[in-house]
């Protein structure tokens, strides 16, 4: 069951920059791609294009399991974590996990359960009232993760969420997304440069290459990396 359809999609920026060329890419549900390059090969363009943040120069996108908006962009069924975890600082732990319910109208009693169940994947269920300037850098990303996850997507996509971190906090985390990985039914799109960690999480590793930025090899990992 394909969750993201990209073919032959080409992006050029105003500035002339030519960031994709010729991508093709299929994402069914369940896979955990670990989209993996250099600096610069288009992976956050791409990742924004399947996100519906950006749109593409040539080639198409398509969602074929999403309910599709007047827009055409899909509605409701993907999440994003980005490097920088983007809190409100005036808002507690609460407050921030709640935004995207808050946006879509539910009222904070009927948001309340699935705050509780998004922080205590993350290990946060005690930091509800706390403020982001309380948290660590570590902490304030599975707050990010959380808000992310609250409103149940089907596909998260997370751009080297985890660069700005220490290794250790690093690596923390990356256990906590395998685990997540492995109790939903979730589907993971994980940009990266690093190929100690396309290894480490994924089923499946697409890399890209640059100038122009494509899929150059696309390959599944026979690894233990199973859901129960
Ligand atoms: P990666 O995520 O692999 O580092 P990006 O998708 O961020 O690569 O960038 C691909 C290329 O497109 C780079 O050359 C980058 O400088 C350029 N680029 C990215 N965003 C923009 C933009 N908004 N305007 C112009 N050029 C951009
Ligand atoms: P990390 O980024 O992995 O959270 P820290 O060294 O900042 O790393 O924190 C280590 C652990 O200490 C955290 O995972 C958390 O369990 C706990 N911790 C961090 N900040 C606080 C805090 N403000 N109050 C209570 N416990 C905290």
């Amino acid at each position: 069951r394909a969750l993201v359809v990209m073919k032959d999609v080409s992006k050029v920026f105003s500035s002339g920059t030519v960031a994709l060329t010729g991508m093709s890419l299929t994402v069914n549900g369940g896979e955990f791609v670990s989209l993996l390059g250099p600096s610069g090969c288009g992976k956050s363009t791409a990742l924004r294009i399947i996100a519906g943040l950006g749109d593409t120069t040539t080639g198409t996108i398509d969602w074929p399991s999403s309910r599709i908006n007047a827009k055409g962009l899909p509605e409701g069924d993907i999440s994003f974590v980005f490097q920088e975890p983007t809190l409100m600082p005036w808002a507690t732990v609460f407050g921030n996990v709640y935004l995207p319910l808050k946006l879509r109208g539910v009222s904070k009693h009927a948001a309340y359960d699935d705050i509780m169940a998004a922080l205590t994947r993350v290990g946060l269920k005690d930091f509800v009232d706390a403020y982001p300037r309380e948290l660590s850098g570590g902490m304030k990303m599975r707050v990010s993760i959380a808000r992310a996850l609250v409103t149940k997507p089907k596909l998260l996509l997370m751009d080297e969420p985890f660069a700005a971190l220490d290794e250790i906090t690093r690596q923390k985390l990356n256990d906590d997304v395998l685990r997540l990985w492995k109790e939903t039914g979730i589907t993971v799109i994980f940009v990266t440069h690093s190929v100690f960690e396309s290894a480490y999480l994924s089923n499946r590793i697409v890399v890209m290459k640059a100038r122009p930025g494509r899929v150059h090899a696309d390959f599944p990992l026979i690894t233990s990396l199973e859901r129960d």
